[in-house]
């Protein structure tokens, strides 16, 4: 494969267009880890420059990819390990259909970065399930494995016409997306009035974020936008969308995925911890956990 020109540009705030901004945090940029795999990429600590906004408080990594760079980075991702996890994703995913389903009980569904579609195996008992997922490999499981339909487009695709979906779900998503306020306007075109998008994303204003500050683990070279609640609620009201839930998310993983999440913190915990794991021998075992940092919404088109 041939290595990609490190891409990256400067941008005003996506939220309210100022150019007036304070560093937050500043490291290295991992360029190249797109392509490793944007979606569970090990090499945390290199998230480069993160700014917030000083007039609406959005934060956001500056300068970032260009969208063509992360194109490139995500049509390439392959992540053999993130099927590791297979039967807990698969959990989440009915976690996540349980929330949608107290607002939309059934019709037809997208999702925006279905990855390998455990989300839409599990929607697809409810509803008439569409995913759009720009990694070739991932998609391609989704059709061949699961035999749903997932396209490897992006947002820009014409394939639906407006007002064609019931529930949007944008799970871990729009915190990747190099225009999230246009990504929300353009799912809110696709919804029918009275459609709810379903939004997953990490929390900056969470009590872990604010205590872990640069190790926070939502620091990540793929995510390029942090909201708060503030800041979400502002850009989804921005497009047309009323909040009609919004709650911490909490997940299923195993205890050794779980484990993961401490690579970055100091050595002794982390083997501490892997040893503690391997002497039980819950590497395995399921945990459900809320760390409370990252967000939950539902939001119904107008
Ligand atoms: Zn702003």
């Amino acid at each position: 494969m041939a290595v990609m020109e490190p891409q990256l540009e400067e941008v005003p705030c996506n939220l309210c267009g100022s150019t007036r901004s304070r560093v937050v945090h500043n490291r290295p940029y991992a360029l190249g880890s797109m392509s490793d795999c944007a979606a569970t990429t090990d090499s945390f600590a290199q998230y480069g420059r993160v700014v917030r906004c000083r007039d609406c408080g959005l934060v956001f990594t500056n300068p970032r990819p260009t969208l063509k760079t992360l194109l490139a980075g995500y049509g390439a991702c392959v992540d053999e390990t993130y099927l590791d996890e297979s039967s807990s994703r698969s959990i989440n995913g009915h976690l996540s259909l349980n929330v949608i389903k107290r607002f939309a009980k059934s019709g037809r569904l997208l999702e925006v970065g279905a990855a390998t579609g455990y989300f839409l195996n599990a929607a697809r008992a409810d509803f008439e399930a569409y995913g759009l997922e720009p990694s070739e490999w991932a998609s391609k499981i989704a059709r061949e494995r699961f035999r749903l339909e997932v396209y490897c487009e992006s947002m820009d695709t014409d394939r639906f016409p407006d007002g064609h979906f019931d529930v949007v779900a944008m799970i871990d998503v729009i915190e990747h997306l190099t225009d999230p306020k246009a990504a929300l306007k353009r799912a809110a075109r696709w919804l029918k009035p009275g459609g709810i998008l379903y939004l997953v994303t990490p929390d900056v204003g969470s009590l872990s974020a604010k205590v872990l500050r640069a190790n926070w683990w939502g620091l990540r070279p793929a995510h390029i936008y942090y909201f708060d609640r503030g800041t979400m609620r502002r850009m989804l009201r921005d497009a047309g969308l009323e909040v009609v839930l919004e709650k911490s998310f909490g997940r299923i993983f195993s205890w050794g995925y779980w484990a993961t999440r401490l690579k970055n913190y100091p050595a002794p915990v982390y083997k501490l911890v892997l040893w503690l794991i391997r002497a039980l021998d819950i590497g395995d075992k399921l945990l459900y956990i809320d760390t409370r940092d990252s967000m939950e919404l539902c939001a119904r088109k107008k």
